[in-house]
């Protein structure tokens, strides 16, 4: 685990307010020094997922996009009225590219929201108030296991049941009969993923379409991950099955501009398919002394930087700029999963494309994942069966790096077959091996967050 003082040895610890303020140049030195160590991490194109982009170029120019407008509030319009433009945009064109002109019932409209997880948030949000008109008093949603925990997290909050439907182990996606078995009169919406996150796979979306439209449900499609990246991937020439608006039956979109849309952290789209779903959910008080209070979603301030950053994305990109990433990407995680192939040893988990996942049905493929990070491979554990995951982003896109895939994975999966005597070290962290996680799962999750939120928080005895 981390170390609840990283840094300790190099920097000073403020564990009180200090008393006098630092020499500024000194902090950005300290801070250029951190960020430059922890990029490293990442720079050679080992790491999956997370760092989209990876170009520090176009960090740079969003840096100075985000500068302009990072201490404006986007809640208050009258003073920067540039914010409707930069939302209105990101909305307008996640939209287009999403197909929503092929809505017919409907107006399309879309909110910017904090993450994926807000995004998702906001439309089980959106489901439970049209529940409610619909006197429906504990509505709940049906996804696939595979659906993001954000689904399960918003229900938590919301006070929505989320029933999971097993999914086929074969092909990882959604088992309709599954599906259908756990709707009742009281489920508002279906949940599709394009792709699903651990196996990078998209569910039958116009199958779930067909059952939500029959029912009158909606259907929220989680394109979180794939969003911004399977559009293109189609346009290349990519066996992608259609997933977005063009599916009649599609009410809801989320698509996060802070993975493939190469925004900074902090943005994502929710799309809907017609306005009055998405305006069911804004939040109004209008008899407070301090004025009356509207906000489009949970947040109330919201950075005007992060706004104009993810726009500058998007629009210095453009179709070209996206179609050029995608192929990049789709070319190396079709290379990386011709190496895997190339091991009989080794199963990719259903049909994938940008973003596969692996297990191994003779050997442990925590020891595959063992030799490989002993290499600087940071793949994504799973669980059910054991498998790891790679998401494929622009780092791996360097020259070099499928060759340094393929080799390294050669020598690990000759390190598993070896019959190593230790259990794997990467197993206890993400895999239910034996005596693993599931017994003290809750004791291992509270040591996680303690060393992540309490101990460096906690107020120092005098
Ligand atoms: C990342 C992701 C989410 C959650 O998004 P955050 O931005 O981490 O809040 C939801 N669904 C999928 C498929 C994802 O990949």
């Amino acid at each position: 685990m981390n170390s609840s003082h990283p840094y300790a040895e190099r920097y000073p610890v403020n564990t009180t307010m200090p008393a006098t303020g630092r020499d500024q140049a000194e902090i950005l030195a300290e801070l250029r020094e951190i960020a430059v160590a922890e990029d490293a991490v990442w720079e050679r194109g080992q790491c999956s997922g997370t760092m989209y982009c990876g170009d520090h170029d176009h960090y740079g120019f969003m840096a100075e996009a985000f500068e302009r407008f990072a201490h404006v509030n986007a809640l208050q319009r009258d003073m920067c009225p540039s914010a409707t433009r930069f939302e209105g945009e990101i909305i307008a064109m996640t939209l287009d590219m999403l197909h929503a002109d092929a809505v017919t019932e409907g107006e399309p409209a879309g909110m910017v929201t904090s993450g994926g997880s807000g995004s998702i948030l906001h439309a089980v949000l959106a489901y439970r108030e049209e529940a409610r008109n619909q006197g429906i008093g504990r509505p709940n949603i049906v996804k696939p296991e595979t659906g993001h925990p954000a689904f399960d997290k918003a229900g938590y909050l919301l006070g929505v049941e989320v029933r999971r439907a097993p999914i086929d182990p074969v092909t990882t996606r959604a088992d309709l009969d599954a599906v259908v078995d756990l709707i009742d009169e009281s489920t508002v919406a279906l949940v599709g993923s394009a792709t699903n996150y651990g196996y990078g796979t998209i569910d039958p979306i116009e199958e779930l379409a067909e059952i939500a439209v029959t029912r009158g449900i909606g259907l929220h499609v989680d394109g979180c991950l794939g969003g911004f990246i399977l559009p293109w991937g189609e346009e290349l020439g990519y066996n992608v099955p259609r997933w977005d608006f063009r599916v009649p039956g599609v009410t809801t979109i989320s698509a996060d501009t802070h993975k493939y849309a190469y925004g900074f952290k902090g943005t994502s789209v929710l799309a809907f398919a017609d306005k009055a779903l998405r305006n069911g959910q804004y939040f109004y008080v209008t008899d407070w002394t301090g004025g009356k209070y509207c906000s489009p979603g949970i947040e109330g301030s919201r950075s005007g930087g992060l706004l104009a950053a993810t726009w500058a994305a998007m629009v210095s990109l453009g179709r070209n700029g996206y179609l050029d990433r995608a192929r990049g990407i789709f070319e190396t995680s079709f290379a990386m999963q011709a190496a895997v192939r190339s091991h009989p040893e080794l199963r990719i988990m259903g049909d994938p494309t940008f973003c596969f996942s692996f297990t191994s049905d003779v050997l442990d493929i925590y020891h595959v994942n063992d030799a490989m990070r002993d290499k600087g491979w940071r793949f994504n554990g799973q669980q059910y069966p054991d498998a790891i995951h790679m998401a494929v982003t622009g780092p791996q896109t360097r020259p070099g790096v499928v060759e340094r895939f393929a080799a390294d994975l050669a020598e690990a999966v000759a390190f598993a077959a070896s019959g190593p005597t230790a259990p794997p070290a990467t197993g206890a962290i993400y895999g239910g091996v034996a005596g693993g996680l599931d017994d003290d799962a809750e004791e291992f999750i509270r040591g996680v967050m303690a060393q992540m939120m309490d101990e460096h928080q906690s107020i120092p005895t005098r």
